[in-house]
């Protein structure tokens, strides 16, 4: 596609011909511009729309109190970190966050990260490199792709939660170090890792587990304390990564794990090493999203109404709901021109749903991902049910 001699002469002749091949096969990208917070409902070009797209699962993201945190964060501690962690931008607002964090999911000590991408491009690169092997789901986040392919470790891909075929790639494995990488919920599917099975392959190989919590935190588990307490598990080979810009409503990420895995990652990772640290705000409004998680058994138990309630509306329609208890619930339409179809007939009644396409997804599993969040009501529920419906008859 890129050749040299045409963008010589041509410069940017190619680069149009990729883009208008990815027009032609619906593979094109557009972006929202919202004027309103994020929220069940938000207003693009002055349309209001119902939204079942973010990943706010528990409505925290224009939440009254966490506005009052960051205002009074940025008083006590300004609006920018103005250094790294390792020179001058490591306040005191970041360390109350790791430790309150580290508390709550009950491991010795807990890193932040300026984001997710950049957890898990830390942690992947800092604990495995030439000589090493890296285990990875094949429907993993593309930040743990990317992250196996920066370490220039061995990377096997292993078919979505077939261990038995990790198994036989862990036994075949001669690497030094082994590193299994897996999402806890599966971004686009929604579907959960059986983790007590996946950790005890993992004891058995002697291999680190790095678990991909992004959809999990929060949202799972007793007080929302995320995958482990889902399964009640606790291992010091686990090496625990939560975001804080989805369920907990703000930015951010953050990995749990043991002291001396910590310390590697201050000394060796060079996402965290050679980036400004997060303003503090952000982090003193954490804790308080810490609070609203925790406490906010209702919110997960509204979400867990909802999503039986979006199960039974779309029982009648053709598409299928892949088998998700999580707010993801992908509705699967396979062609991307379908997808896209029904996405934009849905935006003519209002309603936002994100296609999702080759190649976040496999090829001919283009989907709408439905997300729900607890500031969902159950009317709204009932109106992208009654949408869909109506779609469904008008294409026929
Ligand atoms: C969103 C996401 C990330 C990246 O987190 P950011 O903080 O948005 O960079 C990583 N892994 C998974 C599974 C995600 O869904």
């Amino acid at each position: 596609m890129l050749n040299d001699s045409d963008s010589i002469h041509q410069p940017g002749e190619d680069l149009r011909e990729y883009l208008r091949s990815r027009e032609n096969r619906s593979l094109y990208r557009y972006r929202l511009t919202l004027e309103s917070p994020q929220a069940p409902r938000v207003t693009v070009s002055g349309r209001e729309y119902l939204a079942f797209c973010s990943n706010d699962y528990l409505g925290l993201a224009n939440h009254p109190e966490l506005i009052a945190a960051v205002c009074e964060g940025a008083r006590q501690y300004g609006v920018g970190a103005g250094a790294s962690h390792l020179v001058s931008g490591h306040s005191r607002a970041h360390h109350l966050l790791e430790e309150a964090l580290a508390s709550f999911l009950r491991y010795p000590r807990a890193l932040l990260f300026s984001t997710g991408y950049m957890a898990n491009t830390g942690v992947v690169t800092a604990l495995s490199g030439r000589g090493d092997a890296i285990f990875a789901d094949k429907l993993n986040h593309a930040s743990l792709n990317d992250a196996a392919l920066l370490s220039h470790a061995r990377l096997s891909r292993y078919p979505h939660l077939d261990l038995a075929v990790l198994e036989r790639q862990l036994a075949a494995s001669r690497a030094r170090r082994k590193l299994v990488v897996s999402d806890a919920v599966f971004s686009m599917d929604g579907d959960i890792v059986p983790l007590p099975s996946l950790l005890e392959l993992c004891e058995r190989y002697n291999a680190w587990l790095l678990l991909d919590d992004a959809h999990g935190f929060g949202v799972l588990g007793d007080q929302g304390r995320g995958s482990l307490a889902h399964f009640n598990i606790s291992s010091p080979r686990i090496i625990y990564m939560g975001t804080l810009g989805k369920a907990a409503g703000v930015f951010g990420a953050f990995v749990a794990a043991q002291e001396k895995i910590i310390e590697m990652l201050i000394q060796c990772a060079r996402s965290y090493i050679y980036t400004t640290a997060t303003p503090p705000f952000l982090s003193h409004a954490l804790l308080k999203s810490l609070e609203l998680i925790a406490g906010g058994a209702w919110r997960r138990e509204k979400l867990a109404r909802l999503t039986k309630l979006l199960k039974q509306e779309c029982r009648s329609l053709p598409w299928k709901l892949l088998p998700s208890d999580t707010p993801i619930q992908p509705l699967v339409m396979g062609e991307n021109a379908k997808v896209l179809r029904v996405s934009e007939a849905l935006r003519q009644k209002g309603i936002l749903v994100t296609a999702i396409r080759p190649p976040t997804v496999p090829e001919g599993t283009a989907r709408l991902r439905i997300t729900l969040s607890s500031s969902h009501d159950t009317e709204d529920v009932m109106e992208l049910g009654a949408a869909l419906r109506e779609i469904d008859r008008d294409m026929e």
